[in-house]
């Protein structure tokens, strides 16, 4: 009982002090959406027909492919101002390399989802190798965030590298209660182009969609150039930011995360 009193009170005073950091005029997180993989086994209107529950002109952030040093930490830098939570889909490669930066992602607040270990194509493999490949993934953030990794991963998040899923696999991960995320809209940041007309494209087909599950790349410079000027023009736009969050059972306590 002391404990959880104990653990209510850091809860309050974490949560006052990223209050009293943000700016009078930052955008902010918006509200913060718990997404069950019983209820949404898949989301994200480019490919599935179900997405999440959002109301118009919401949007949740996602950031694939890091934590890369360099760009993915100017783009925490510049959610850090706006006192805004996103979701990095991280592969376990890269956390293993970098397991300072996901701590990071983790402790600023954001939800930490996965994205393979590796990111092969998934589809072009067999089912086996390809489930091995998630698990591996799963495994490897896992011990980078929290020092070990158990049977079911503690973000039951997952984002196929490429978007390239099949029935097999998408099975797979339902049976094991794990959301799959697609997208509503994309920055198409994979491609070159400079942070102007990254800007300039993604809030073209923002206005288009009128929000939903927004897809960037954390690694590109471009995105990370462009994320503060993004982030101004929600706000100015009258745009709001939703946190997805997974269920409680699954989120470990602050003492857990070292
Ligand atoms: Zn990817």
């Amino acid at each position: 009982m002391l404990r959880a009193l104990v653990a209510l009170a850091v809860a309050a005073t974490v949560s006052t002090a990223a209050q009293g950091a943000c700016p009078a005029d930052a955008l902010g997180t918006a509200r913060v959406l718990t997404v069950d993989p019983t209820a949404y086994p898949r989301i994200g209107r480019k490919h599935f027909p179900q997405t999440l529950p959002l109301r118009p002109k919401e949007v949740v952030l996602t950031f694939d492919d890091g934590p890369e040093p360099g760009p993915t930490e100017r783009v925490l830098d510049a959610l850090k101002r706006e006192c805004v939570k996103a979701s990095f889909f991280v592969l376990g490669r890269a956390s293993a390399a970098h397991p300072a930066l996901v701590r990071r992602e983790l402790s600023e607040g954001h939800t930490v989802a996965h994205h393979s270990f590796r990111h092969p194509i998934l589809n072009r493999m067999s089912v086996e190798a390809a489930q091995a490949e998630i698990e591996h993934g799963f495994a490897a953030v896992d011990m980078a965030l929290y020092g070990k990794a158990e049977r079911s991963p503690v973000t039951p998040f997952f984002r196929f590298p490429g978007f390239a899923s099949n029935r097999a696999l998408l099975d797979f991960l339902e049976r094991r209660r794990i959301a799959v995320f697609g997208a509503d809209l994309w920055a198409s940041d994979w491609n070159p182009m400079t942070p102007a007309q990254q800007l300039a494209l993604v809030l073209d087909r923002l206005e288009q969609t009128r929000g939903g599950i927004l897809l960037f790349h954390d690694p590109r410079p471009q995105t990370a150039a462009m994320l503060p000027a993004f982030l101004r023009a929600l706000k100015g736009r009258g745009y709001s930011v939703v946190h997805v969050i997974p269920p409680e059972k699954a989120v470990p306590s602050a003492s857990q995360v070292r």
